[in-house]
Parts: C-alpha cells; structure tokens; sequence
C-alpha cells in the first residue's frame, strides 16, 4: 500500500520506478558509464595496481567522475542511508562478470571494512552492501567481520614506534587466518582512487598461506 502513495523514486533521475524495476531504472541502468575493465588484464586500474602487490584481477563497474550521476550515486549510498545502492550495483556487477565467461570467479568476497565507530555512525558498511550483491549474483560466500580495520589509536602507536612503515601499511588485521588459507579471495570496495586502501588490505591477506587477490569496486576514479 505504502509504495502507491510513495512511489519508489530511480536512484539517478528520480523518475518513478515501474513494478519490476529496483533501484535504479532501466534508461539510467544503460547510461551507466561501464568500463569493461573485467575483459582487460592491462586495465587502467590494473596498471595502477602493478607492482605493489600481487594480484589475479582488478576491475571496477563504472568510471567515476566528478559531477555524474555515478558521484551521485556514491554520495548516496555512503551519507544519504542508501545501502540498496550498493546492493543493486554488486548485483548487476555479478552478473555482467557471470555472463562474460572469462572472468575467473573468486571463492570469498571480503569487502574493506570501515572503522568500528565510523560504520557506528553510518550504520552499515557500504562496501558491504556491494560485496552483498556481489555475493548473491556470482554465488560466492562473503566474509565481513575477518578483516578488520585497526582502531586510530592503535594505528597511531604504530606509527611513532616503527617510523619506517607507510601510512597506509599495517592499517588492518585478520582475526582467523585459516578462514583465508588457500583461497581466492575478492577485495570488494566502493571506490578507488590512488588504491592504497585496497593495497593494504590486499597486502595483510597475502601474508596468509596460499591466498590469491582479485579486486572488485563499484567506480575507479582517473
Ligand atoms: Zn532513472
């Protein structure tokens, strides 16, 4: 009843959604800026990746720019209480990558965790929205409460005691190693821009015995 007086709104150009749309209507689903990053191995976002750790693949959906609908969609999904955005967006991303065929699927999706209080505040993760859709469309287990992301303080001490670690380095740390051991594991996050959140994380799985890192997010940033 709610949905007649309250129509569901499209994500992007606030149109009202017709019954078997969710999210994000049809028109704008075309008008996504897709990068096809997943048919590329010397992807842009992969050269930028090259040489700070290894890695099978890196990929994102959409390109991010400032001012587009896809800046608008991030905005909403990290300050406006959207997590179906990113649910929608890893759903339609799995099946783009299940359908391509060359993509080699993953076995786990850990999504780069937030701040214990910061995901307080916001209430969820964003990046776990997306892993979440991810999970559901490509049929891969998730895992979110593994890797977890050291407090600022913890951080900090750190920092002043091993002045030769960079910033981004010993940011986060695996609670149950052998939960990875032997496995390809997707780093999902919503955004990368200089990639050293991904990077560090990528960096603390691959300390574990025979893991393989593939990267997966929602927009590369140019
Ligand atoms: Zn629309």
């Amino acid at each position: 009843m709610v949905s007649l007086f309250y129509p569901e709104l499209c994500a992007v150009c606030r149109s009202n959604l017709r019954p078997t749309e969710q999210v994000i209507c049809i028109e704008c689903r075309h008008e996504l800026p897709y990068t096809a990053f997943h048919r590329d191995p010397a992807n842009p976002m992969a050269r930028q990746l090259w040489g700070r750790f290894a890695f099978e693949s890196a990929a994102a959906l959409v390109y991010f720019h400032k001012g587009s609908s896809v800046q608008g969609l991030i905005h909403q999904l990290k300050y406006r209480s959207k997590a179906n955005i990113g649910e929608c967006l890893g759903e339609l991303y799995g099946r783009r990558l299940s359908a391509a065929g060359g993509y080699r699927i993953p076995d786990i999706i850990v999504p780069v965790p937030l701040h214990v209080s910061k995901q307080k505040k916001r209430g969820y993760n964003q990046s776990e929205s997306f892993a979440r859709g991810l999970s559901r469309s490509l049929g891969i287990p998730i895992s979110s409460g593994n890797l977890l992301r050291r407090t600022a303080t913890e951080t900090q001490t750190r920092k002043t005691r091993f002045m030769r670690f960079r910033n981004v380095e010993d940011m986060f740390v695996v609670r149950n190693p052998e939960e990875f051991e032997g496995k390809h594991i997707v780093v999902a996050d919503d955004v990368m821009t200089t990639g050293a959140t991904v990077e560090s994380c990528s960096i603390e799985l691959l300390k574990i015995k025979n893991t393989r890192i593939s990267i997966l997010t929602i927009a590369f940033a140019e």
